[in-house]
Formats: structure tokens, C-alpha cells, sequence
């Protein structure tokens, strides 16, 4: 508990990050740039710490917390930086004859004071990106990040102001009481990363001030496995999706819509991946350094619980350790989609697999439920991608890989519907923390061609 903000203190620090934007200096896009300089160098300087929170919060696995969250961090930071000058750069108007003495601009205005409020699995990509986004676009902004991964939150409160601006970017720790307290002070914008029950909690706390809203939320990600899909590289790509930081990734593919006649065969290439990723003769993934734990018991005991009551049959893994927070990499064939499986995401290192009759039989299927935050699709039939990619709806969508969209330079990471609102990374955090201010500067003769308008008005005049 000593290690959260006193309630007391937190409206101060609102206040502070409210007068760090009033005085003006995030204005200055070469100060955003020493900033987002700042935040690369925290992240550079530290690696090495920041892999060792994540092995203690997670058992995160080292080439894992590179990959997928630090290496993603430093990219996130040197794009804004190399592009910031351009996104914050005013935007002409198309010339139209009648309008372009008003030179019509959009000026690209920060929000102001921001809060950013983060999950516990990816600490260090969910918190700093969305800081890097409103870092570039001007704001100031409070981090709350995850109490649950208790040591990147420490590091994170022992860095951030050693690198960057205190009058500007402060942290805030806690759990809900200190969460419900910052949900209870306004802000200019407010993003959050985490389950879509308290995605509601914050919506409704930000509607009470009309605060905008970024909401990255979680959700059921499927896997279409069409008949044309090349199942060794599915199953390649998908295992390691799927158990990458033990299943807690908000876009690891929950579960695998196969077609019938290809359920063998990629069940049978999944069980040659499992033990090529986690050999029987070195005491496969229990003793593996390449496979991360649960974060808690509560999560432990919530995936125990959903696997207990599959009636699909398990053909890899399964075992699990209460004491150690172990649930193995598991594999569950002939799932149905009335399974216990089948409920809630499942945010665990569990991989049901569902027979269907065909893709249209699995696009079908994906309708009848909230829209996911990633749709994958392995085919290698043009037909079925247009057809799959033109019927669903989804945050993202991956053809024959997954997870990784994120590093793609251009393209934003965010949900729709149920797992969220807005995005970020790349220019789309810049712009979820802007203001696009239209703007015109109209000079005097223009009233020569718009006198019209004024006063008494006449029919001669609506006949111009
Ligand atoms: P969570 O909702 O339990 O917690 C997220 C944050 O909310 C934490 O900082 C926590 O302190 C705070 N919080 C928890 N309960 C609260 C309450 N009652 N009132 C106010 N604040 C509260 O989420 P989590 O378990 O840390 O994260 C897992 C979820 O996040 C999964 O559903 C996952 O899919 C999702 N997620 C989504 C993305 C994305 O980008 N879409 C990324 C990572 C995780």
C-alpha cells in the first residue's frame, strides 16, 4: 500500500500537469522532441531493468520483453520524434474559387492535461505509448499504470521523473481508489487500456465532464483456419501468438475456427510445434526459459477454472501449478462452441480449437459475437480473404500472421465496439490527443464578393 499515491495528493499532481500545459512550453514542438528524446533514452538506459520487472511480474521471457514491448517502445518514440514536425504542421484547405482569400487552416491544437491509465500485461508498451502519442501532440498527461505488475510500476515511478519534464508528465499509483480518484477530477482527454467492465466504469466517470475518450479494450480474437491455409505455418505463427506472455497479450488469438477436414492436420502440426517450442527432453514448458507465468492468483485460478469445465479434449499441456502460477501452453481439439472455452476471453496459455463446416461457417459464427479487437485469417485463396475481410468487422485484421501489426510503421492500434474507441501508435496516438481547430483569417475586401449576407436583406440580393 506505502507504495501508491496518497489520495490526498492526487488532485494536487492534476493540477500540476494542468499548470505545466497552462504555461505553455508543450506548445514548442522542439521541447515535445527533448521529450520524446528523454523517453527513448529512460527506455534505452534501463532495458536491462525493465526486463528484470517484467521477469518478476510476469516471468516474462527476455527476447519477448524486447520484441514485444521495449524494442515496440524505443520505435514508438523515434517515429513521433522524426515525424512530429509534420503531424503538427497547420493543414491547408483545398482551393475553391469562392473561399480561398478566408485562407481556411487546420491548426493542430493539444488537448491540455491527459490521463493515461494502463493494464498489467504489456506495462511498459501500454503506458509509455499513449505518453508518447500526447507527449507529441502537446499535452501534459498523469500515468496510472497496472498495480498488478508491481515491479515495472515501481521502476516506472523511479524513472519517469529522472527523464522527463515533472512540471508536464507525473505518475500516479494505485488501485481502484486511487483510479476512481483520478476518475473523478477532470481532464482533457482520457485514455485506457484494460478490460472492457472498467473500460464502462471510466467511460461513465469521463461522461460526467464530457471528457473524450481512447478505450483499449479486450475481447475474443479468433482464427479463421481456411482449407486453403498452409497448416505448418499456422500453426507456427499461431502457438507462439497464443503463448507469448502466457496468453495475456489483448490480441493473442482466443481460439481457432478450423475447417473439418483440416482439423487433423493442424492439430497434428500444432503438436509438432509444441515440441519443437518446448522439448519433452529438457523438461518441456514448465522448465522452459522461453514461457511467462500468470501475473496472479486471480488469474490463475480464473483460467484453472474455465479449463476445468471444457469438454473438449486436451492434447497438449494442461498441467498447471497454483504455487508457481503455472498453466501450460494448452491445447484443446473438438472444442464446441458452447464450451466453457467458448464464454469470456481468456487471457490465458489456452488454445481451443472448433471444427467448423466451412469459412462462411466460421465468419457466420464471429458475427454472432462482439466485434473482436484482431480477426486473423490463414488462406491462400484471394476469394476467401476478400470474402472473410468484406463480411467481418474488427480492430484489426491479420491475413496469415498475427499480433504483429502493431509494429508496422502507419498503422494504428485500436478496437471497435465492444474493445474500444480511437487507437494509437504512430500518427494515431498524435491525433487522439489533438485538437483539429478550423481556423480562417478574413480580410476586409472579401466583403466586396459577400456584402450579401448583410441586412436588410432583399430579393435582389437572394437572387445572387
Ligand atoms: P483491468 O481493467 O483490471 O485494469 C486496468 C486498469 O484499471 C488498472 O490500472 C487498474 O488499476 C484499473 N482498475 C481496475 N479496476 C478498476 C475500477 N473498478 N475502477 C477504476 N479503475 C480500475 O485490466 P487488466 O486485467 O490489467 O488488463 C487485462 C485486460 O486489458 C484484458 O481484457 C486485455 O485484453 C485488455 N488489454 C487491452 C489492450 C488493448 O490495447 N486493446 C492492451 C492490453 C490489455
Amino acid at each position: 500500500m506505502s507504495d501508491y499515491t496518497p489520495l490526498d495528493e492526487i488532485s494536487t499532481i492534476r493540477d500540476a500537469v494542468k499548470a505545466g500545459f497552462a504555461s505553455g512550453k508543450t506548445r514548442n514542438v522542439a521541447y515535445r522532441k527533448a521529450q520524446l528524446l528523454q523517453l527513448a533514452h529512460m527506455v534505452k538506459d534501463n532495458a536491462e531493468q525493465m526486463v528484470s520487472s517484467l521477469r518478476e511480474d510476469l516471468s516474462r521471457p527476455r527476447l519477448e520483453a524486447y520484441f514485444l514491448e521495449l524494442g515496440a517502445v524505443l520505435k514508438e518514440a523515434m517515429i513521433a520524434y522524426k515525424k512530429v514536425d509534420k503531424w503538427a504542421a497547420p493543414e491547408g484547405v483545398p482551393f475553391s474559387i469562392t473561399t480561398s482569400a478566408m485562407f481556411g487552416k487546420v491548426y493542430k491544437q493539444p488537448k491540455g492535461a491527459v490521463l493515461i491509465i494502463g493494464p498489467f500485461n504489456y506495462p511498459y508498451w501500454c503506458t509509455l505509448t499513449p505518453l508518447i502519442g500526447a507527449i507529441a501532440a502537446g499535452c501534459t498527461a498523469v500515468v496510472k499504470p497496472s498495480e498488478l505488475s508491481s515491479a515495472s510500476m515501481k521502476l516506472l515511478v523511479e524513472l519517469l521523473p529522472k527523464y522527463l519534464d515533472q512540471d508536464c508528465y507525473r505518475i500516479v499509483t494505485g488501485a481502484i481508489p486511487e483510479t476512481t480518484k483520478l476518475l473523478e477530477l477532470q481532464w482533457d482527454h482520457i485514455m485506457y487500456t484494460g478490460s472492457g467492465m472498467v473500460g464502462k466504469i471510466v467511460a461513465a466517470a469521463a461522461a460526467k465532464h464530457l471528457t473524450p475518450i481512447t478505450l483499449e479494450l479486450g475481447g475474443k480474437s479468433p482464427v479463421i483456419v481456411d482449407k486453403s491455409a498452409d497448416v505448418t505455418l499456422t500453426a507456427r505463427r499461431v502457438l507462439w501468438a497464443k503463448m507469448a506472455n502466457a496468453g495475456q497479450t489483448c490480441v493473442a488469438p482466443d481460439y481457432i475456427l478450423v475447417a473439418k477436414d483440416k482439423h487433423d492436420a493442424l492439430v497434428e502440426a500444432l503438436l509438432e510445434t509444441y515440441e519443437q517450442f518446448y522439448p519433452k527432453a529438457e523438461g518441456g514448458a514448465a522448465e522452459s526459459t522461453s514461457f511467462a507465468r500468470l501475473v496472479n492468483q486471480r488469474h490463475f485460478e480464473r483460467v484453472q477454472k474455465v479449463l476445468d469445465r471444457t469438454k473438449g479434449e486436451i492434447v497438449a499441456g494442461g498441467e498447471t501449478n497454483a504455487t508457481t502460477k503455472y498453466i501450460a501452453p494448452t491445447i484443446v481439439k473438438n472444442v464446441s462452441l458452447d464450451d466453457s472455452l467458448m464464454e469470456e476471453e481468456l487471457f490465458g496459455p489456452v488454445l481451443p480449437i472448433i471444427p467448423v463446416d466451412s469459412f462462411q461457417h466460421a465468419v457466420d459464427y464471429v458475427n454472432t459475437r462482439d466485434h473482436p479487437l484482431a480477426l486473423y485469417l490463414f488462406c491462400n485463396d484471394h476469394k476467401v480473404k476478400a470474402s472473410v475481410l468484406e463480411q467481418t468487422q474488427s480492430g484489426m485484421a491479420m491475413v496469415n500472421d498475427l499480433i504483429i501489426s502493431a509494429g508496422v510503421e502507419g498503422l494504428g492500434f485500436g478496437g471497435i465496439g465492444a474493445v474500444g474507441m480511437g487507437a494509437h501508435s504512430d500518427k494515431t496516438g498524435f491525433e487522439q490527443f489533438t485538437h483539429r481547430r478550423s481556423t480562417i483569417h478574413v480580410p476586409a475586401w472579401v466583403d466586396l464578393l459577400m456584402k450579401f449576407r448583410f441586412p436588410p436583406y432583399s430579393s435582389r440580393k437572394e437572387s445572387t
